[in-house]
């Protein structure tokens, strides 16, 4: 890898508006995020955080202004955070704007990797536990990534590798690793922020240059579920599933734990071009 050539490639993009970012071709409109290609770098693509809201597979939805400043700020918090422990490769290379974040091109691995450090959610529905109900280790739960299925569970190792062909049995375990891991590292970095992470949601893709698995999507939360480790505050997208409380108020709560500085976050959105 030639270092200076990588730097300058990424300085070109970071010179770049918002609304030349916003101009790039569209690759893929997702619910919460549009992904971009970068129209001269095959190695890159642009993630642009919408400010829409969805839940139960987009039955529920909602545009709130500022949210996806947020959602894009506190997701680049934690890709960081999670690269300074040098253990875990993600897809993640740096914020560009307010909105956008510039990420090394991977072919997706369409599995939802969720890993749970107590029983809550859906885990509560399908057992009949008390949220909260503690596990003696993290567990995690693999499915097919697949809204029109219902993101279904597997059951055994082995069908998405032998029947589905999605990955090798080694990539397989690497993602398993990766995620035990991750969450390893992301409940003591939220915990040093006086959060409590109680489960969250991994993606994995293959990077093209050189095959890694790596962690990529987003870390935020839209895809944790997180409360004030002290308060029992809710800080994620629970608030708007769910109506226990004002999504925003939870998601600058969230982000000032992390001591971001929410009103330079939010003002940086007054600049936002509309959707291309
Ligand atoms: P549950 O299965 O209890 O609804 O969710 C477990 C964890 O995974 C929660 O932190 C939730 O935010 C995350 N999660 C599960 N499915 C999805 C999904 O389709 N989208 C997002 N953003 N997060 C999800």
């Amino acid at each position: 890898m030639d270092w200076d050539q990588f730097n300058q490639r990424v300085a070109r993009l970071q010179a770049m508006s918002s609304t030349e970012l916003s101009g790039f071709p569209l690759m893929h409109e997702g619910k919460a995020k549009r992904v971009r290609e970068c129209p001269e770098d095959r190695d890159f693509i642009v993630m642009e955080f919408k400010d829409s809201l969805t839940a139960f597979d987009a039955i529920k939805k909602a545009e709130r202004s500022g949210k996806g400043a947020l959602n894009c700020a506190i997701s680049t918090f934690m890709m960081e955070s999670l690269r300074a422990t040098n253990i875990i490769p993600t897809a993640f290379i740096c914020q560009l704007s307010p909105t956008h974040q510039l990420m090394r091109r991977c072919k997706v691995v369409p599995l939802e990797v969720i890993v749970r450090n107590e029983a809550q959610g859906s885990f509560c529905k399908r057992y009949g536990l008390e949220p909260g109900t503690p596990f003696p280790s993290p567990l995690t739960e693999i499915g097919l990534k697949n809204d029109a299925l219902h993101d279904p569970f597997f059951t055994n190792d082995d069908i998405p590798i032998d029947i589905l062909q999605l990955l090798t049995e080694a990539e397989m375990r690497i993602i398993r690793e990766l995620a035990r891991s991750a969450n390893h590292q992301l409940t003591e970095i939220f915990l040093q922020h006086r959060i409590r992470l109680l489960d969250l949601k991994f993606e994995f893709g293959r990077r093209y240059d050189t095959g890694q698995i790596v962690l990529i999507d987003e870390i935020n939360g839209d895809t944790c579920r997180l409360v004030d480790a002290i308060t029992g505050e809710k800080l994620d997208k629970d608030n708007f599933r769910f109506d226990l409380g004002d999504v925003m108020a939870g998601y600058v709560g969230l982000a000032r734990h992390l001591l971001l500085d929410v009103d330079a976050i939010l003002k940086g959105i007054d600049t936002q071009p509309s959707p291309a």
